[in-house]
């Protein structure tokens, strides 16, 4: 019998999406909870990259950073 005991512990993501909806831009990323860094400099990247514009990455972080359930 395969060992299928489910865990109950509530696993929290965080999820950025690109705020671009005029450009069509589909940039959305998800990590864990504890790589919440490397999130914010990746999308910092792409959004100075692919549409030219400079965000801290506290205002990344403020605007556009959400938590989700996995
Ligand atoms: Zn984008």
């Amino acid at each position: 019998m395969p060992d299928d005991t489910l865990t109950e512990e509530q696993q929290t993501a965080l999820q950025v999406a690109c705020d671009t909806e005029v450009s069509g831009c589909l940039f959305l990323m998800r990590t864990e909870e504890n790589d919440r860094d490397r999130l914010l400099e990746i999308t910092r990247d792409h959004v100075r990259y692919q549409h030219g514009k400079d965000y801290s990455l506290e205002e990344i972080e403020e605007q556009h950073v959400t938590e989700v359930e996995v």
